[in-house]
């Protein structure tokens, strides 16, 4: 009962018990009361009637015993062997009776059941008592008295939680008992009568207050829990989206789990985070980016089923556990489907943005058998959504699995490694095309594990990453970098590529800049390079980091253009020194779209007058056209591939050559 129905749990209404009392005690309402109450009721009530029967049973056999000798055989046997029987029948039904396994119909039937058997037995009881009257001598009319008596308290007791069963039994028995008496024309009898009357009337009224404590107690808890669970929902509720957050979702996701562990019933995992929210953020602010987050948590939560609970996690991302019975391709279309929602345009006052959407998928049991597990699988998958196939939803597979283990492999032997000993910078010349002179050189990572051989740079970097290195391999990595730099002709001078966390982190940047400083190479022969990712990172942060590299005299390069979002306002807002174009676009030169993308950056940097270094040029066509475009620097392996130190400098001495043999002929 946790009231996220909406958003794929049911919740349910409670009826004030207050105003079922007069229910209860007027007549017998109780078919429209709380299930909660009615079985609260049974539950009390079953020691108390059961220690009703057994009293009852005692006092009928002791009066029966005393008047044996003295009234007829039906009477002594005949009328308990009637009534006797549907007590112990009635006893051992309330003995095994089980109050929380109960329905409310059930319960209902139950004690209306009770109520009518108490009318029954106190016509038949009362009756018997005052029939044995006629035999014997004062003692035993006595008896008769104390029997009656004794076993409408009792009733008046142990009906306690039922008090319409009370009210009846005590209506029956002393509207019979005490006119009886009363009438008997014996003192003893009468003072014996009204003070029996005296007695049940003082214990009505205790009971009827009591009943009434019973019943103000149970509001008073119910109200408590109430409380208890609005508040829970409250802790569990995304406030922005009103949908449930990421503590219920991780809740959820263990209750499955346990669920689950028969393996009968199948779930899912999906994580989803918005392709462009960060560019819709940064451009239309917070307040539009909030209306895209409630419009997309919207579509979201139109997805909830009692099967499927929709969550945001927080941020952008957005969390989905599915229980299923069919295949999991049937979930990858729900979540497909859900990306589809996305890419229609959330209108932002006179303009519209499509937030888009990328998606993780993992299924339990294949994919994972813990929380952690599944979760961090289905980011994995999302990952790959996101840098592969964006706008889709990845399922986790075994080949991601394979990669997994893969990369864990790099983060152990990386953590392990001796890193000054095993890494080494290698060089890349960047030619000015202007001049046909190498005027710059990027430095690029080479790591050689004893155990895993030649790793990419892209891997390893993207390992120290994850493990919290990258710090101290970009620092190492730019020592040496600059320790070679400094044997470069004036005329050269060194790029050399920042993690997106470097930007990010105040330290790294100012472990940077003293590196620089203890290099004795000029800073302003020093370039940066730079992702969009690194922007994307915390866009504040990256500006200042930019600000305080550039005051010393730091050159700042966009490594990657057109790769990531490519968002002009990051071009706009950074003083940005150099744009190099990816290498997949001189790829597709030859292709429609490549062209106009070259053509549109180029035209970009020349517009903010920005120097733009096309990547990956290895055909003597792609440097033509690059040329023909105005892009005036250009890196490749037609220029030259990535080599170490000894061999670049080999390679500028021989170019220094040529030119100036070119020159002086
Ligand atoms: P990047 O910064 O885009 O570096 C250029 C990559 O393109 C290099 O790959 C280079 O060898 C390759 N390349 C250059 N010209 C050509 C060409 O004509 N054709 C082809 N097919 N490839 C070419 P590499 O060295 O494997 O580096 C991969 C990435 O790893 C780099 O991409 C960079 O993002 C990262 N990386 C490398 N060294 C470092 C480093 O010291 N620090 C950081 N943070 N990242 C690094
Ligand atoms: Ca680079
Ligand atoms: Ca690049």
């Amino acid at each position: 009962m946790d009231g996220y129905g909406r958003y794929g749990w049911n919740g349910t209404s409670r009826m004030n018990a207050s105003s079922a009392l007069q229910q209860f005690l007027l007549g017998l309402g109780v078919e429209t009361a709380d299930r909660q109450i009615v079985i609260r009721q049974l539950a009390e009530l079953q020691p108390q009637i059961i220690s009703l029967y057994a009293l009852i049973l005692v006092n009928a056999f002791a009066l029966a015993f005393t008047h044996y000798s003295l009234a007829p055989v039906w009477l002594t046997l005949g009328a308990p062997g009637v009534l006797l029987p549907i007590c112990i029948a009635r006893g051992i039904h309330w003995c095994r009776l089980r109050p929380d396994e109960t329905s409310h119909a059930d319960a209902v039937r139950h004690l209306r059941r009770t109520s009518v058997v108490t009318v029954l037995l106190s016509i038949g009881f009362v009756s018997w008592g005052l029939a044995l009257d006629e035999y014997g001598g004062p003692y035993h009319q006595a008896h008769v008295v104390v029997f009656i008596a004794i076993t409408v308290i009792a009733c008046i007791f142990c009906l306690s939680h039922l008090p319409t069963a009370a009210f009846l039994a005590t209506a029956i028995v002393m509207g019979v008992f005490i006119p009886y008496y009363l009438m008997s024309g014996n003192t003893v009898f009468v003072a014996i009568a009204l003070n029996v009357l005296f007695v049940t009337i003082v214990m009505v009224r205790i009971i009827v207050k009591s009943f009434v404590n019973f019943l103000q107690l149970y509001d008073a808890q119910t109200e408590a829990q109430r409380l208890v669970d609005e508040n829970k929902r409250l802790a569990m509720t995304d406030s922005l989206t009103s949908l449930p957050n990421r503590r219920y979702f991780f809740e959820q996701l263990n209750k499955l789990l346990k669920t689950s562990a028969d393996g009968q019933h199948g779930f899912a995992l999906a994580i989803f985070d918005l392709d462009h929210f960060k560019p819709i953020n940064d451009s239309y602010g917070h307040t539009a980016g909030d209306r895209v987050l409630v419009e997309a948590g919207r579509r979201f939560a139109s997805l909830a089923t009692e099967d499927i609970i929709v969550t945001r996690l927080g941020g952008d991302e957005f969390g989905l556990l599915v229980r299923y019975s069919g295949a999991a391709s049937e979930v990858l279309t729900l979540c497909n489907g859900i990306c589809e929602t996305l890419h229609i345009p959330v209108p932002l006052g006179d303009t519209q943005v499509v937030p888009g959407c990328s998606g993780g998928l993992v299924v339990y049991p294949t994919g994972g058998h813990t929380a952690d597990e599944l979760f961090d699988r289905a980011d994995y998958a999302l990952y790959h959504s996101k840098a592969s196939q964006r706008g889709r939803t990845t399922i986790f597979s075994q080949e991601h699995e394979d990669a997994i283990r893969a990369e864990r492999a790099i983060e152990t032997n990386l953590q392990n490694a001796d890193l000054a000993k095993e890494m080494e910078v290698v060089f890349q010349p960047i030619l000015d095309t202007a001049f046909n002179t190498i005027s710059l050189v990027e430095g690029l990572a080479r790591w050689n594990s004893p155990t895993l051989g030649r790793v990419s740079p892209d891997r390893f970097i993207a390992a120290a990453e994850r493990c919290g290195m990258i710090h101290t391999l970009t620092i190492m990595l730019l020592r040496k970098a600059l320790a070679d730099a400094v044997h470069l002709p004036l005329t050269v001078g060194l790029s050399f590529n920042l993690s997106s966390h470097d930007l990010v982190s105040p330290s790294t940047i100012m472990s940077i800049i003293a590196s620089v400083r203890q290099s004795n190479f000029d800073p302003r022969r020093l370039t940066l390079e730079l992702t969009e990712t690194a922007l994307m990172r915390d866009f504040e942060a990256a500006r200042g980091s930019i600000a305080a590299l550039r005051a010393i005299g730091i050159k700042i390069a966009l490594d990657d253009f057109g790769t990531g979002y490519s968002s002009l306002s990051y071009v706009h807002r950074l003083h940005l020194d150099k744009i190099k174009i990816d290498r997949s676009f001189l790829a597709d030169i030859d292709t429609e779209i490549g062209y106009n993308v070259v053509n549109t950056i180029v035209d970009l940097c020349r517009n903010l007058h920005i120097d733009c270094i096309a990547e990956g040029i290895e055909t003597k066509e792609q440097l033509s056209t690059m040329r023909s475009h105005g892009c005036r620097y250009v890196q490749g392996y037609l220029v030259g591939k990535p080599m170490p130190f000894g061999m670049l400098l080999h390679e500028l001495e021989v170019r220094a050559a040529a030119h100036s043999d070119q020159f002086v002929a």
